[in-house]
């Protein structure tokens, strides 16, 4: 409507014009050499006028044929370029129908169309997995990988690969690299932190993982590889804290104390540990710095002291009454540890040893028959308490924070128990140890 009004303005005003001009009265004369040409000024005017618009329209033209070959390409490129994004979305089509086949051919078509697009690079690579050539794909992931903006595509396809392959080594670096182009991505944090364990990086572990993650058992591990005391003791120190029932945490914590030249500090953990859950690993820590048999006996009185009528307390005092040849007090204890639930096949053998240490010393037939009978009691007893992993079952030496069979991470218990637990994951109740039957 605008236009319209415009338009008829302009021609008023030039109708106008041409009037005001039609009306003044006179002529031009112009002189070029011997030749004269006259005529009225609106003939003049309407012939200027003329010659401005043919001129106007000549320019025009050659600008037009000049940039003729640009507008040519440029059309051709934009072309190249729609038919490339389609090719693309074709790929990731048949990627997500997971046909090899036509999303090889139409990342091919877009790696034509599109040769320096991360997109068509992503297809590319995707194809080349889906149809199980991991070169390519690594190769086309490694190209990504450099373009700033699509790096962690990249990386994320390479992380992948490697966690295919089972290169725990490389993942835990890509992971890194990836969360470093992409911060924040919360299933990479998880994945790093699954990395960490599987390579025993624990410190990392622990600074990836959860709260709900077995931090004293990661902690513990971390104080153990830690090649720096400060860093140790700092991490044992934490082990200790977040769960004081876990005797390798707080042996970790007592050997570093014990290292700083603090021993007292570290008595008194293993104490307070002791009326917690007493631990032979503990009672053996306790006695360590004493070689001498009847220091050793007093020792184990005041560790005992900690957590009186418990088998595993009376179980310890028998031990170091028998190294001390005291085989009466000895004898008493290694009862007491039954009576007080202790019903084990090592209490047994160690009743055998003393009356057979009674023997010896002249105890005559009462005493081997003692020990016989002893000896016998042991193979109906219970089992003794080891290391078990609670998720399959599989029975340690000593304690590791990963099960080394089933690689399962604070799963290795201290248990008398015989069969398999079948218990839900619950890493803090499961940390702690249990040396009762
Ligand atoms: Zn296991």
């Amino acid at each position: 409507m605008r236009r319209v009004i415009g338009f008829l303005l302009l021609a008023v005003i030039l109708v106008g014009l041409a009037y005001g001009l039609g009306a003044i009265p006179g002529d031009i004369t112009a002189t070029v050499g011997t030749y004269t040409f006259q005529a009225s000024l609106p003939i003049v005017t309407i012939a200027l006028i003329l010659l401005f618009l043919i001129l106007y329209f000549l320019v025009r033209l050659a600008a037009l044929l000049l940039s003729a070959p640009g507008r040519f390409g440029r059309g051709r490129h934009q072309r190249q370029q729609r038919q490339g994004e389609f090719a693309v979305t074709r790929a990731f089509a048949a990627l997500a129908a997971a046909d090899p086949k036509a999303a090889r051919r139409e990342a091919a078509r877009a790696r034509r169309l599109l040769p320096d697009a991360p997109m068509a690079l992503l297809v590319s690579a995707e194809s080349a997995r889906l149809a199980g050539k991991p070169e390519e794909s690594e190769a086309d992931y490694r190209r990504l990988a450099e373009i700033p903006d699509a790096a962690f595509l990249g990386l994320r396809g390479l992380l992948r690969q490697a966690l295919d392959a089972g290169d725990w080594t490389l993942a835990a670096d890509l992971a890194r690299r990836a969360e470093l182009a992409h911060p924040g991505a919360v299933w990479l944090r998880s994945e790093r932190a699954r990395l960490a364990l599987r390579t025993g990086a624990w410190a990392e572990a622990l600074a990836l993982s959860g709260p709900e993650a077995p931090r004293a058992v990661m902690a513990t591990a971390a104080a153990e590889a830690s090649e720096d005391p400060m860093q140790a003791m700092r991490l044992a120190k934490d082990a200790y804290n977040a769960d004081p029932t876990l005797t390798p945490a707080v042996l970790a914590y007592a050997n570093r104390l014990r290292a700083a030249r603090d021993p007292r500090r570290a008595e008194q953990i293993v104490e307070r540990a002791w009326a917690r859950a007493p631990h032979p690993d503990l009672a053996r820590f306790y006695l360590e710095p004493e070689t001498e048999p009847l220091a050793r006996v007093k020792r184990a009185e005041k560790l005992a002291g900690f957590a009186p009528g418990h088998g595993e307390s009376a179980f310890m005092e028998a031990q170091a009454c028998l190294a001390a040849k005291l085989t009466g007090e000895a004898r008493r204890h290694a009862q007491a540890a039954v009576a007080a639930g202790l019903d084990q096949r090592r209490v047994w053998v160690l009743i055998a040893d003393i009356e057979e240490a009674d023997a010896a010393a002249g105890g005559g037939e009462a005493a081997t028959f003692a020990a016989h009978e002893a000896l016998r009691r042991s193979h109906s007893a219970g089992p003794d308490p080891r290391w078990r992993c609670t998720a399959c079952g599989a029975e340690h030496e000593s304690w590791h924070p990963a099960c080394p069979v089933c690689g399962t991470v604070g799963q290795v218990v201290w248990t008398a128990e015989t069969a398999p637990a079948q218990r839900a994951v619950m890493p803090a109740a499961l940390l702690s140890s249990t040396a009762t039957p």
